[in-house]
């Protein structure tokens, strides 16, 4: 790198403004150029900048993955578990720490980012497990003296690219599996709300991690597309919007990487007429309005089975009138504000259009008043949403609900296996059989039955199916370990000199 130090933001009034530098080979750098803003969404006030990388920094950075990766894939496996333990302990014990770093850009409540940071968790607590996770395989005598067996190696560098909703979260997915195989990790954060990247980084280095293994590069476009484009980069996980990861996935491919690329959603939730309906509208609102709706696995869409849409949609606008929405580090908030300016005009713009749309507006969250500059809306609740519409065709990703009414178990799962989204889904009903058919029918990569954010545990691997997912290689669990590792055969015969011969056949049993 050229620039070993951070640089201050040039200007008077941006004095007080933190730098949030990039982290590559143990150094915090800041070098001279474009700078992202970020803000802290509950006031509305920009509150540091972060630097964004070029190209040549890009690949500056993954030279130095590059220079540093050999030597921790020759780390012994214990040793990297260690360091995954003293990971975990850090993270574990300083967990409230990291959860405010989270709630002062991104906006969710403490308790949300607390629970961000505790399913982190769950795969660093997997990846613990890597000297499982990473056994090969052996046949002994598949022919006569001959056996053969199977390794696990790592891709070399590999990089990360994360959206802004999980910012501890989806790189703790990625990231620790990635290091855990053996490999060297660009890590590029959201712009939005960079810091907690950085402080996974100290974090890592903290627990004993090599300089060089986790790297940071923040930036936008011009950044992604180096990665995109590095040769030295064998490997791309992304999580983001759809249309980008659809650009991801193609671009990385086309350039011979790697690439699992997961993309945004519309998660419906399907409620029978035999469903208790106080435990639906519970779900239905801790699932659409947690975290302001920017959950990749909210719930968007209540399809309300038969006759129960007017019960649950009057049970679900009592609950709404008793959210507090409000600064999420107030202890007593339950709902934050949006990420930025933009996402706040966006999500009051889809309300706007359901009314214009024929949808009836039972909740609108544009009325809810707050004070300051903050990107605040209420929570809103559309009925009578149809395909067609706009506030049911697009992923709002904010704190809006649709209901959507059908008259068959049958025209619910056909609305949701026509949606171009398949993230994930949910059944409630109180009957095994119905249950066990949507499960058996539903074309959707995560499915809760009477559990509304069906985020499989650590063990099992994360990822939806269609729009939200490209490539075919879910996060974290064991399919992230068979991302991150190339399998090598090897193929083994020890035979006496004497039995040696010539045979220009193709080798058969
Ligand atoms: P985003 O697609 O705007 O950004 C994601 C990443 O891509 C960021 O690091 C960003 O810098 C980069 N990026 C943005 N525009 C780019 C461009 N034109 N070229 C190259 N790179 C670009 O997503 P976001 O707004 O940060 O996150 C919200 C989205 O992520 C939602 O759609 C949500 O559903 C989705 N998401 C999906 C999952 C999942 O598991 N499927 C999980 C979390 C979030």
């Amino acid at each position: 790198m050229s620039t070993p130090t951070i640089e201050k933001t040039p200007g008077e009034a941006a004095e007080a403004l933190r730098t949030i530098p990039h982290v590559v080979a143990g150094e915090k750098l800041a070098p001279e150029g474009r700078r992202g803003r970020v803000f802290n969404p509950a006031t509305g006030a920009q509150t540091a900048e972060v630097a964004f990388a070029t190209a040549d920094f890009v690949h500056a950075a993954a030279q130095k993955a590059k220079a540093a990766q050999p030597t921790w894939r020759e780390t012994g496996l214990a040793k990297r578990q260690a360091v995954l333990f003293k990971v975990r302990e850090i993270i574990s014990s300083r967990a409230d720490e990291i959860a405010r770093i989270i709630t002062s850009e991104h906006g969710k409540t403490v308790a949300d980012a607390m629970g961000e940071v505790a399913r982190g968790l769950e795969n660093v607590e997997f990846c613990t497990g890597l000297m499982h996770h990473l056994k090969g395989e052996y046949s002994e005598q598949v022919a006569t003296g001959i056996d053969v067996h199977q390794v696990r190696q790592p891709l070399g560098v590999v990089a990360c690219i994360t959206p802004f909703n999980f910012p501890a979260m989806v790189p703790l997915w990625m990231v620790t599996t990635a290091i855990a195989a053996g490999n060297a990790v660009i890590l590029k954060p959201s712009e939005r709300d960079p810091s907690a990247a950085v402080w996974l980084a100290d974090v890592f280095r903290e627990a004993g991690l090599p300089e060089g293994i986790f790297n940071v590069v923040h930036g936008d476009k011009e950044a992604v597309d180096a990665i995109l484009d590095d040769p030295i980069i064998r490997a791309v996980s992304f999580v983001g919007s759809t249309p980008i990861a659809k650009y991801i996935y193609t671009r990385a491919a086309a350039n011979g990487k790697r690439v699992q690329a997961l993309g945004g959603a519309k998660n419906h939730m399907i409620v029978m007429p035999d469903a208790d309906l106080d435990a639906a509208a519970d779900a239905a609102v801790s699932a659409a309005y947690g975290s302001a709706g920017e959950r990749c696995m909210a719930v968007s869409v209540v399809v309300a089975v038969g006759d129960v849409a007017d019960g649950l949609i009057s049970k679900v606008s009592d609950r709404i009138g008793g959210l507090v929405i409000g600064d999420g580090l107030d202890p007593r908030s339950e709902m934050g504000p949006l990420i930025t300016r933009e996402a706040q005009e966006r999500v009051a713009g889809f309300v706007e259009s359901a009314a214009g749309e024929g949808a009836k507006v039972v909740v609108d969250g544009r009325t809810h008043e707050f004070e300051g500059d903050g990107f605040f809306i209420g929570a809103s609740l559309v009925d009578d949403v149809k395909p067609g519409m706009r506030v049911y065709d697009e992923e709002i990703f904010g704190p809006v609900l649709s209901v959507v009414r059908v008259a068959s178990y049958d025209e619910a799962v056909d609305l949701i296996n026509s949606n171009r989204y398949a993230n994930g889904t949910a059944v409630f009903t109180r009957d095994g059989k119905t249950a066990r058919q949507f499960e058996f029918d539903i074309e959707v990569g995560m499915v809760g039955i009477n559990v509304p954010i069906p985020v499989p545990v650590g063990a099992f691997s994360f990822g939806g199916w269609k729009d939200s997912l490209f490539g075919d290689t879910h996060m974290y669990g064991p399919e992230a370990f068979n991302f991150y590792t190339r399998r090598k055969v090897v193929t083994t015969r020890w035979p006496e000199p004497s039995e040696s011969q010539i045979s220009l056949g193709f080798p058969t049993h």
